[in-house]
C-alpha cells in the first residue's frame, strides 16, 4: 500500500495548483503551484475565499453555473478570469470537484486550475 506521506508529497508537488474548501469556497489548503500561479502564499490566503481569485468580470452566469453544478455533486469545468496578487489577470482553466463524507454529503470542493492565457 502507498504511504499517506506520499500522497501528501504528491497533492503537494503536483503541476497543477489545486486548493480545498469549506462548502462555501473558504480555502483551506494550497499546494505549491496554487502559490507559483497566483502569487499567494498560504499564510496569505487561508481563509479567505476563492472569490478574492476573482477579477470581477466574469460574467454572474458562470458562477451561477458553476454552483448550481457542484452543488449537485457534480464536476464543473470552465475558464474564469483571475487575478493574481500582484494585480496581473490571468486566464484560469478550472475544475471543480465535490468531496462528499461518508454519508455522501458534500463536505468540502476541490479546484484545480491551470493559466491557460497563453494558450488564447
Ligand atoms: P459570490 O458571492 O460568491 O456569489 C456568486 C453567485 O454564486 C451567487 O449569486 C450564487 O448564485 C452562487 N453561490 C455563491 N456561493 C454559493 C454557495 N455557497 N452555495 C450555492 N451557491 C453559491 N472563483 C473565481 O473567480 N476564481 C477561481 O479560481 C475560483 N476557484 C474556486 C474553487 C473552488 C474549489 C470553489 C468551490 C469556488 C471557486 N470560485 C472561484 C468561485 C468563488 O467561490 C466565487 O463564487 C466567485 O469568485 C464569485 O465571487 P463573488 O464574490 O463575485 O460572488
Amino acid at each position: 500500500t502507498v504511504p499517506l506521506s506520499l500522497f501528501v508529497a504528491s497533492v503537494e508537488q503536483a503541476p497543477i495548483a489545486i486548493s480545498i474548501t469549506d462548502k462555501k469556497a473558504n480555502i483551506l489548503y494550497i499546494n505549491n503551484a496554487f502559490t507559483q500561479v497566483t502569487g499567494y502564499l498560504a499564510a496569505e490566503i487561508l481563509g479567505q475565499n476563492e472569490s478574492k481569485l476573482s477579477d470581477k468580470c466574469t460574467p454572474r452566469q458562470v458562477y451561477y453555473d458553476l454552483w448550481h453544478t457542484i452543488s449537485r455533486k457534480q464536476v464543473w469545468h470552465g475558464q474564469l478570469v483571475n487575478r493574481r496578487k500582484q494585480g496581473q489577470r490571468y486566464l484560469a482553466d478550472l475544475t471543480i470537484a465535490p468531496m462528499l463524507d461518508e454519508h455522501g454529503a458534500i463536505s468540502h470542493y476541490i479546484g484545480m486550475h491551470r493559466d491557460v492565457t497563453q494558450a488564447h
